[in-house]
């Protein structure tokens, strides 16, 4: 097949780079190696849009963070995914507080808007949680929390609205250049395109030196997350940091867009980019970090866990560079990644605009629409949807309160695997882990997809739930 533009990588660089082209008239294709897409780094972060001014002024991921963070609210707008304006407080203990000075400062060069410092009592009456302790806090409104992999598949799907095409379980594995385009080799089958832009992740070094190009090694960096239940009271009502230390922001409180809270992220240099594993150690370390801040946190209010491999490099920046003709590479992508992607791809735009090969299409479709979520809903929009659908008043994931119509909004935009499912429904999320509702779905895949249930994976070839005997 041979295309204008070709991407490699379904995580949320990827997309929201899709998504920006699917806006000229161009011929565009994404490939990702996994069963669906948002299944590598983009599904196990913090969630948090960065306000950009803990990083230092001078570099590229800080200044593409602060404007993600401004080009988020259009986009939760017109593509209709959750954004929680939370804010943000970055917390200090006495002695602390010229730091805080050093970063408001650097806040207000980078065009922060509405930084203020707060202190002891106004802590006391906006966040009680917090420990008294506490001499003042930085307070950056401008912090939101999202569902990163809604995130992906709404940015994905108005790509796909505007004629992007996604192959997933297209691994690729050579690159070729020739005189006028990239030839890339995929375990399903060969591509050709004009420009390649190489969003990766955790791979991005590898897919460069397949087509003969050097750039930053990889250096991944675990981090472990730690969820409290539901029921356990909502520590902060803003996203809580630490004083940043020199390569982490610290341990944090982050109040999810679902209503739980998330401990963490730890941040470990590892040297397998696939390592998900959390540990004893971890859990204790956040539990340790956080009761400095809300002393009444208890290890026993953790439900569950979960970690993400950062793809940091030795720079500690982004690498964005059109290293070869038509070849640009999207290296060292780490936090704030999720919170710079709408940005990142606003500079590959400006990078491809020289090229002369930009042209907007007549009619762009700039909406999108969530699959409805009868959780969220209240008791009268939900009794208007089953009477539209009596499908919405079939619960088949009793914890997350998820409808059979939403399982089969899911799979009609795409999903393949229960992860997918998972990822777009929030089903086997809650107390129960799926106890309740695996069978059901893989009921409602089987009736939908046409498959036997020995065909169903958790999340692609080799993850199949029932073993033929
Ligand atoms: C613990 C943790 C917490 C974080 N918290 C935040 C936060 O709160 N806010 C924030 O802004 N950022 C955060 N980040 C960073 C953010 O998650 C990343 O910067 C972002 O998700 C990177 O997205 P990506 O699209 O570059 O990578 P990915 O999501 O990994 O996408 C790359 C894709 O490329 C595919 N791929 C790889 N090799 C091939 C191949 N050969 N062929 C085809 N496809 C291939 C992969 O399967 C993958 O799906 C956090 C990261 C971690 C780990």
């Amino acid at each position: 097949m041979k295309v204008d533009f070709l991407i490699i990588g379904g995580g949320i660089v990827g997309v929201a780079v899709a998504q920006k082209l699917s806006g000229y008239a161009l011929d565009g294709v994404l490939l990702e190696k996994e069963a669906e897409l948002s299944f590598g780094v983009s599904k196990s972060n913090s969630g948090i849009i960065h306000t950009g001014f803990q990083s230092p002024s001078r570099q590229l991921k800080t200044r593409l963070a602060v404007r993600g963070n401004e080009l988020y609210r259009e986009l939760a707008g017109n593509l209709d995914f959750p954004f929680i304006p939370t804010g943000e407080l970055v917390v200090a203990f006495p002695g602390e507080r010229k730091a805080l000075e050093a970063i408001r400062e650097n806040g207000e060069k980078l065009g922060v808007p509405g930084l203020q410092m707060v202190d002891n009592p106004w802590l006391k009456e906006n966040e009680p949680n917090l420990t008294d302790e506490l001499e003042c806090a930085l307070l950056g409104p401008t912090a939101a929390v999202i569902n990163p992999y809604e995130t992906v598949y709404a940015l994905a799907e108005n790509a796909q609205a505007n004629g992007l095409r996604v192959f997933c379980n297209h691994e690729v594995l050579a690159i070729e250049q020739g005189p006028d385009t990239w030839k890339i080799i995929t375990t399903e089958g060969t591509f050709e395109s004009r420009l390649v832009i190489n969003a990766a992740g955790l791979y991005a070094d590898k897919i460069a030196r397949m087509a003969g190009m050097e750039v930053p090694a990889i250096v991944p960096r675990k981090g472990e997350e730690f969820i409290l239940d539901k029921h356990a009271d909502r520590l902060t009502k803003r996203v809580i940091f630490p004083v940043p230390q020199k390569y982490t922001k610290g341990i944090l409180i982050i109040p999810t867009v679902d209503g739980n809270t998330m401990l963490g992220p730890t941040a470990e240099e590892t040297p397998d980019r696939e390592d998900l594993t959390t540990t004893k150690s971890g859990k204790q370390f956040v539990i340790s970090q956080i009761q400095r801040l809300v002393p009444s946190v208890r290890e026993d209010q953790i439900i569950t866990s979960f970690a993400g491999v950062r793809p940091t490099i030795k720079e500690d920046d982004f690498y964005i560079q059109e290293d070869l003709e038509g070849f640009i590479n999207l290296v060292g992508i780490q936090s704030p990644g999720l919170t710079a992607a709408p940005a990142i791809a606003e500079y590959v735009v400006n990078l491809l605009s020289v090229k002369n090969l930009l042209r907007p299409k007549k009619t762009v479709i700039s909406t999108r629409t969530a699959i409805p979520r009868f959780r969220r809903l209240g008791g009268e929009e939900r009794n208007a949807l089953i009477k539209e659908d009596p499908e919405f008043g079939e619960v088949v994931c009793r914890c997350e309160l998820i409808t059979r119509k939403e399982i089969k909004e899911a799979i009609r935009r795409g999903a393949r695997t229960m992860d997918g499912i998972k990822f777009r429904t929030r089903s086997q999320m809650g107390r129960c882990h799926g106890a309740f509702c695996t069978m059901k779905i893989m009921a409602i895949m089987a009736e939908e997809l046409g498959l036997p249930y020995e065909a169903i994976t958790k999340r692609g070839k080799g993850s199949e739930l029932i073993k033929p005997v």
